[in-house]
């Protein structure tokens, strides 16, 4: 393992940003979520809620949303929320791929 100055590997091993999707990445498309323990279902536009809330990661992404809409089980240790993204319809939908600007 030596002899290669340009190692890939040795950034993996940290940071993981790439495993996680951004809201950016949905633009053009929607973002659906999920509580099934709540009953809560919304639907967003991903390019209006990226100028709402700005680029998060997914993840990061869901917390907001669960408070932002208010769900009760939010925070609860024992109950904790359920909220979710439907993912499978958030691949089925065509996205925008070329993106403007850098
Ligand atoms: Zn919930």
């Amino acid at each position: 393992m030596s002899g290669f100055p340009q190692a890939k590997v040795a950034k993996l091993s940290n940071g993981q940003r790439h495993s996680s999707p951004y809201l950016s990445d949905f633009v053009g498309g929607k973002v659906f979520t999920v509580c099934p323990k709540c009953g809560l279902q919304r639907r967003y536009d991903a390019a209006t809620l990226l100028e709402r809330a700005g680029d998060h990661c997914l993840p990061d992404l869901l917390k907001r949303i669960a408070m932002a809409e208010g769900c009760p089980r939010v925070g609860d240790k024992d109950d904790g929320c359920t909220l979710h993204y439907d993912i499978e319809r958030m691949h089925q939908q065509p996205l925008a791929q070329s993106r403007n600007g850098a």
